[in-house]
């Protein structure tokens, strides 16, 4: 295979020529050209050119990215680790995938569940205000045109939604076919600045939103911390794309009657991009109705890496995910699992099954969870259930396992009714379960974080503005109020927690 970053490569083989002198990476106050980030990223590539596998300690910093990229170009698989895990999930994910090394920022202090692992120090050359001394080497220039399509590029562990996290091994090939799929959607090249303030250790905030500008010669600026302010900032400044999960353009939502500022600075951007669950249609009109433009829903996942987009030469519309990016094949099976469905009629419910270049190779230590991901001839399973419009939009009903509930002989999505719920004044925020009933089968279980605590609305009142928006079927049978909803770093509603308690 041919580099994963020519800019990158280009800025190796010359480190006077003009790819050294493009920006990359800013962190904050820190920023790396290419330049820079080849003599950063070079002597660690050569320090971990033998390792096995190695597990980065991944918080939202320049250093993280370092590390990524000279793993990439070592050709040594990587294995981002969620800083904010607990002991006992690290523990489980370094077992799991063996890694011989950590390699992590120098004042970075890593727990216990990591001690018996040796630690490299990430030694970045940045510029700005707390910048190393330039180096005095020329960078090495790994020749990565060698490495194999379906070398193993990362290990990344899936979010833990559904279950515990699984270790999805993803190949060059996959990351390479990915980031030019999107590139061609999206309209997307070098002259794009990305606003990120996504965690390093998933697929988005990591391979589409660090290794996507790489690919394409472009640059990132990271917030460090998502904040509305930082967006306003950028946006303001020059950068063209925003990538979020639902809770940042929640958060944008509720900001934008406040902050004409911020409705501007997203009135400039090129493309707003929101992925990993569903954008809530009454966010998506918010934004909309405040700036003039309508947020693209792109879907993907782990295993999988992206599936279909709107495109930016598209129609953006509310509540679908769009269409399959090239190269991907995608299809709606029967509840059997393996007979295609030809409808495009916005109304028959299928499980989405993908096949292309983007896939997988495999869960880490788990044959028999992979070998049942996949169909006989080969479409794997997302376990994401949907409708497809005429024109070949998808929309994303739920998860199989959590979000269709059976209820009196109807299969009902749990996302519209949670979009209609939003809608009542009285509801922050919605969650939808199903739990089993002698009469029904399952009755819909409504979750409701209530606007006012002191007031929150009846749980007839939420029934009948089901009933009127969908249809009386449809509307929750039993109400619990919350304070907030359980949520993982992604900002995934996490059914696992309600369901179980
Ligand atoms: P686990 O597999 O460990 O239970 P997870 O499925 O949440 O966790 P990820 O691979 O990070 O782990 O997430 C992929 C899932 O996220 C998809 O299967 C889908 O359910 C959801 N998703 C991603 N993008 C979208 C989107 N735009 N709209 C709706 N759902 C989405
Ligand atoms: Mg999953």
């Amino acid at each position: 295979m041919s580099s994963l970053f020519p800019a990158l490569t280009e800025a190796l083989a010359d480190p006077d020529g003009t790819a050294a002198h493009r920006p990359a990476l800013r962190f904050g106050e820190r920023s790396l050209t290419y330049g820079e980030l080849a003599s950063s990223a070079a002597p660690l590539a050569a320090r971990v050119g033998e390792a096995g596998r190695i597990a980065v300690w991944a918080t939202p910093t320049l250093e993280t990215a370092v590390a990524v990229v000279a793993a990439l170009l070592a050709g040594v698989p990587a294995v981002p680790l969620n800083p904010k895990s607990g002991g006992s999930e690290l523990g489980h994910i370094v077992a799991d995938s063996a890694p011989s090394l950590v390699l992590a920022a120098p004042d970075d202090q890593l727990p216990a569940a990591l001690a018996s692992l040796a630690r490299v120090d990430i030694d970045v050359r940045a510029t700005g205000p707390t910048a190393s001394p330039a180096p005095d080497t020329r960078p090495l220039a790994p020749d990565t045109d060698h490495l194999a399509d379906e070398l193993p590029a990362l290990v990344v562990y899936t979010s833990g939604t559904t279950g515990p996290p699984k270790g999805a091994v993803i190949p060059r090939r996959a990351v390479a076919t990915t980031l030019d799929a999107l590139a061609d959607a999206w309209q997307w090249t070098g002259d794009d600045v990305l606003v990120h303030g996504l965690p390093l250790f998933h697929v988005h905030g990591l391979i589409l939103g660090i290794l996507g500008p790489l690919r394409r010669g472009g640059s990132v600026r990271h917030l460090g911390r998502f904040e509305t302010a930082g967006v306003t900032r950028e946006l303001s400044g020059g950068a063209t794309m925003l990538f979020g999960v639902p809770t940042m353009y929640h958060r944008i939502a509720e900001a934008l009657p406040d902050d004409p500022a911020l409705a501007k600075a997203l009135a400039r951007a090129r493309l707003l991009v929101s992925g990993s669950a569903a954008l809530p249609v009454h966010d998506h009109e918010r934004i909309a109705e405040a700036t003039g433009r309508r947020v693209i829903e792109r879907y993907g996942m782990t295993e999988t890496l992206m599936n279909t987009s709107v495109r930016a030469d598209g129609e953006p519309r509310a509540g679908t995910v769009g269409v399959p990016l090239p190269g991907v094949e995608l299809r709606l099976t029967e509840e059997d699992g393996t007979t295609a469905l030809e409808a495009y009629d916005g109304e028959t419910v299928g499980e989405i099954q993908v096949r292309g270049p983007n896939l997988f190779t495999e869960y880490l230590n788990r044959p028999d969870a992979t070998a049942a991901a996949f169909t006989a001839d080969g479409w794997f399973r997302t376990g994401d259930m949907a409708v497809r419009d005429p024109d070949g939009y998808v929309r994303i009903v739920g998860r199989k396992a959590t979000d269709l509930i059976k209820s009196g002989g109807y299969k009902i999505g749990a996302g519209e009714i949670e979009n209609a719920l939003i809608e009542h004044p009285g509801v922050r925020e919605a969650a939808v379960t199903g739990e089993p009933d002698a009469d029904l089968g399952e009755r819909i279980v409504a979750w409701i974080v209530p606007a006012d605590s002191q007031q929150p609305p009846s749980a007839s009142e939420l029934a009948d503005h089901v009933a009127d928006r969908l249809a009386p079927h449809k509307r929750p049978r039993v109400v619990h109020y919350l304070d907030i909803l359980p949520r993982n770093d992604m900002g995934k509603i996490m059914k696992r927690a309600l369901t179980h308690d």
